[in-house]
């Protein structure tokens, strides 16, 4: 179906990010997967292409795109090579940079965002603990005043770029009595003293990406580490977080789309009883369904991102396309597993890759049930 969602401009960078693709990432793709970590060379070739600071202003090093439909064609175009990348770089690009560019003193933009566009600052976000992730009023990890420094206690898991950030934007309970209004944002840097980072985590799918356990012993983080106002980090978050959403959204239904492609091709050329398995009545009118399900989503998710453009995207909407997306693709995976026969369950097969990598994606930054829970609240239930 036409989409109108793009214009030249974006269809343009798609390409740019496409080449990007094919000469840095796809030849380097096996190395990353065994290792469990984006090359520091890919980041910085993406930095250099400008694909890091869309939405951070020009005298940081960034573009400013100020149009956040360039973010979504690049999650688009990397979830073409596997879900785990657009999910490293969206962190990066899509999630902690709001927080960067509008919670932040000049003197904090100065300092890090250069870094944050060139790559040589690669960022992650730790709100989940090993006892606290849906429930995040919940969180333990602390800290205490001394002079005008903070000291950290605690710990964070399943941290996505985790184990390779240079700084990670922190949340923790600064006036634990007051629950969700005592929780501050801090900007923890690598090299602070009693900040370690646990094993990469072992995960069933999503290898690309290193998911990391954090660990904060006494670490001091100075006042000017602080990310927007004390004891307001819960209203930062939630404020944030449609974006966050829309990042899953997007990526979400772009994977689904690239397999059922590839699958479209496969059902075509694999035979049984002397007929390409995708012929059969049954596979036809199961494909014909995904193929419908794929459209439909994919033009709610592009009213989405034109509303968020527009500064006009509710929490719901985007919860609503954060669940459905995420069902969708579970559910068309699976079907595409399931055409491909033995060959689906093989692990050198990249539907078997995608259909374990497609998993995570009812569970993080929200769960199902958690975005079910949002549209309920807005329905007034
Ligand atoms: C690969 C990966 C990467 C991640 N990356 C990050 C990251 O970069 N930063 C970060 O901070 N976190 C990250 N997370 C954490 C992720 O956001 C949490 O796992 C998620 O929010 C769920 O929290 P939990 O695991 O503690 O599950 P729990 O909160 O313990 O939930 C367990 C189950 O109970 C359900 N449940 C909870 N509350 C309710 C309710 N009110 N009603 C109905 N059901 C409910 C949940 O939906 C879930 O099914 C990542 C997780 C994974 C697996």
């Amino acid at each position: 179906m036409r989409r109108t969602l793009y214009g030249p401009d974006h269809r343009a960078f798609g390409e740019s990010v496409q080449e990007f693709v094919d000469r840095y990432v796809t030849p380097r793709h096996e190395k990353i997967i065994e290792q469990r970590f984006i090359d520091r060379e890919i980041w910085k070739q993406a930095g250099e292409l400008g694909f890091l600071g869309l939405e951070i202003p020009e005298e940081y090093g960034g573009s400013a795109a100020g149009d956040y439909r360039f973010n979504a064609k690049l999650t688009e175009v990397l979830s073409g090579v596997s879900a785990a990348i657009p999910s490293a770089f969206g962190i990066h690009v899509d999630i902690v940079a709001p927080y960067l560019v509008h919670l932040t003193t000049e003197e904090q933009r100065q300092r890090w965002l250069p870094g944050f566009c060139t790559g040589d600052t690669v960022t992650a976000i730790a709100m989940t603990e090993p006892a606290a992730g849906s429930d995040l009023a919940g969180i333990k990890t602390t800290a205490r005043q001394e002079g005008s420094d903070w000291i950290l206690n605690g710990s964070k898991t399943f941290i996505t770029n985790g184990f390779n950030a240079d700084l990670v934007v922190v949340a923790v309970k600064t006036s634990p009595e007051k629950k969700a209004k005592g929780i501050t944002l801090f900007a923890v840097e690598k090299g602070m003293e009693g900040f370690e980072r646990g094993r990469k985590l072992d995960k069933v799918g999503q290898p690309e990406s290193d998911t990391a356990e954090l660990f904060f012993s006494d670490v001091r983080v100075p006042a000017e580490n602080v990310i927007g106002e004390v004891d307001r980090g819960f209203i930062h978050m939630m404020t944030f977080l449609p974006q966050e959403r829309m990042n899953c959204a997007v990526s979400n239904i772009a994977h689904a789309r690239a397999l059922f492609d590839e699958t479209l091709t496969y059902v075509t050329e694999r035979k049984a009883f002397g007929q390409a398995v995708g012929s059969f009545q049954y596979n036809k009118f199961t494909i014909a369904e995904l193929s419908t399900q794929l459209d439909v989503t994919q033009a709610f998710v592009d009213a989405c991102v034109a509303a968020h453009c527009d500064g006009e995207l509710s929490p719901a909407d985007a919860a609503k396309a954060k669940w459905w997306t995420a069902e969708i693709q579970n559910k068309v995976l699976d079907v595409c597993v399931q055409l491909h026969g033995g060959y689906g369950f093989m692990n050198e097969y990249r539907i078997a890759q995608a259909w374990k990598d497609a998993r995570v994606t009812k569970i993080w930054a929200g769960s199902n049930e958690i975005m079910k829970e949002i549209i309920g609240r807005d329905l007034g239930l």
